[in-house]
């Protein structure tokens, strides 16, 4: 088959199994083996494809049409620009936690420090410490096996002046920080079986579940942030679309002051953040 060919096959195999984006998710399969981009296809859609990537391409696509994440497939996630290995103990970056990054980068000064609670691929704390002068920063996870992904990519992406500790939220954080942001699992426990099969079978539980009504960790990350925060603070959490009235009551009975809900760029909730004087 040419890389035409290849594609279309792709295509039709990835849509009878019901898979969401199957073209878009044929095509990045088809360059993540051949090393092509987006042009290929409408520029040399008649370019020989070697046995060996039709053999590594046909593989890959077999294991989409399992629902298996393009993610999982490619072993990589491109968030603000950077690209993240993961796997299945990570939370798979999504393009709304970019949201929470721009926010903290509006108000983040050089030589901040952060503490990023529940930080999975290490996503939001690398992209803020690679797009700021002088920042430092402490990423904590419950999961060894989600800090291991976590150390590879900052090692992949130079970042430096950042720990990684293995902790329940504060548990073993020492110190005072600038801002102490988070992507806490948010989703209640009842609605997890009806996330799509990807994220349901193939991501970690405990990055999603967020307890009965899924607002246990802010709970908790609110009642225990205070004391980890300098006088002046900023608390950065992203929060579900239908999350923010909750939320905004946690911070403010809490004691966090100018607290603000900001929307994604489907106008939904997305982020909240507030100060705290002490
Ligand atoms: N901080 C990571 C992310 O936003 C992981 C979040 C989580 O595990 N809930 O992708």
């Amino acid at each position: 088959m040419n890389y035409k060919e290849c594609y279309e096959w792709g295509k039709e195999k990835l849509e009878d199994a019901g898979v969401k984006d199957a073209k878009l998710d044929a095509r990045l399969l088809l360059e993540s083996v051949c090393h092509t981009t987006t042009g290929d296809l409408l520029a040399h859609g008649d370019a020989d494809v070697s046995k060996e990537q039709e053999a590594a391409y046909a593989d890959r696509l077999l294991r989409r049409a399992r629902h298996i994440p393009l993610q999982h497939i490619t072993g990589v996630q491109e968030f603000m620009g950077l690209e993240f290995l993961v796997n299945g103990k990570v939370l798979i970056p999504r393009q709304d936690t970019e949201i929470l990054v721009e926010e903290v980068m509006r108000h983040l000064t050089d030589q901040s420090r952060i503490l990023d609670v529940c930080t999975g691929s290490g996503c939001i704390l690398f992209s803020l410490l690679h797009y700021s002068n002088g920042c430092t920063g402490v990423g904590v996870d419950l999961s060894p096996d989600a800090l291991a992904v976590a150390e590879q990519n900052r090692d992949r992406l130079g970042v430096e002046g950042v720990e990684l500790i293995q902790s329940d939220l504060f548990e073993a954080v020492e110190g005072k920080f600038d801002f102490i942001i988070s992507n806490p699992p948010y989703i209640a426990s009842g609605q997890i079986k009806e996330l799509m099969e990807e994220v349901r079978l193939h991501e970690p539980v405990m990055a999603l579940d967020g307890g009965e009504d899924g607002l246990v960790f802010y709970r908790k990350i609110l009642e225990k942030g205070p004391a980890y925060l300098k006088r002046g603070g900023g608390m950065f959490l992203e929060i579900g679309y239908d999350q923010g009235e909750a939320v905004r009551e946690l911070m403010e009975r809490a004691g966090f002051c100018e607290v603000e809900v900001e929307q994604d760029y489907a106008g939904l909730d997305r982020v909240i953040h507030g100060f705290w004087y002490g």
